[in-house]
């Protein structure tokens, strides 16, 4: 059990250590080296929010790629609000499943206003992630 437990650890560690595409994403941090932050201030308020760094302040990766690079981050937005949708609806679902439609406008309304500024944030630092890999070798390059 405790092996197992082990296992699980070093695995999930894998999962989210440095380098991988989950750690950037979820520590806001800059796709190539993992360092510098990708962020302006703080993303999750509405002053700060979706004001991205030209570059990294580590490995000088330009983040706006080309012009109007993050138009795209809306796909991801959109993937993600339907996600959110979808796990309302099934929390709804098992949890109050006797409740009219007008609860499930309500969570979703909720739902929305609490994360909305949580999906415009990841949406971009997941989009720059499918563009640009993890390259520890970038900063000793240098
Ligand atoms: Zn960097």
């Amino acid at each position: 059990m405790l092996r197992l437990c082990v296992l699980h650890l070093q695995k999930e560690k894998r999962m989210l250590g440095k380098g991988t595409k989950l750690y950037s994403i979820l520590r806001l941090k800059c796709p190539r080296c993992n360092e510098g932050d990708f962020y302006k201030g703080r993303p999750y308020s509405y002053s700060g929010m979706g004001k991205v760094k030209e570059n990294c302040s580590e490995c000088k990766l330009k983040y706006n790629i080309e012009p109007w690079f993050f138009q795209g981050s809306y796909y991801v937005a959109y993937a993600l609000g339907v996600a959110l949708f979808i796990a309302v609806c099934v929390l709804k679902l098992i949890f109050f499943p006797n409740m009219g439609p007008g609860t499930l406008l309500i969570s979703v309304i909720v739902s929305f206003t609490v994360f909305s500024l949580s999906i415009y944030a990841l949406s971009k630092i997941i989009w720059i992630n499918i563009f640009v890999k993890y390259d520890p070798a970038f900063l000793k390059k240098k």
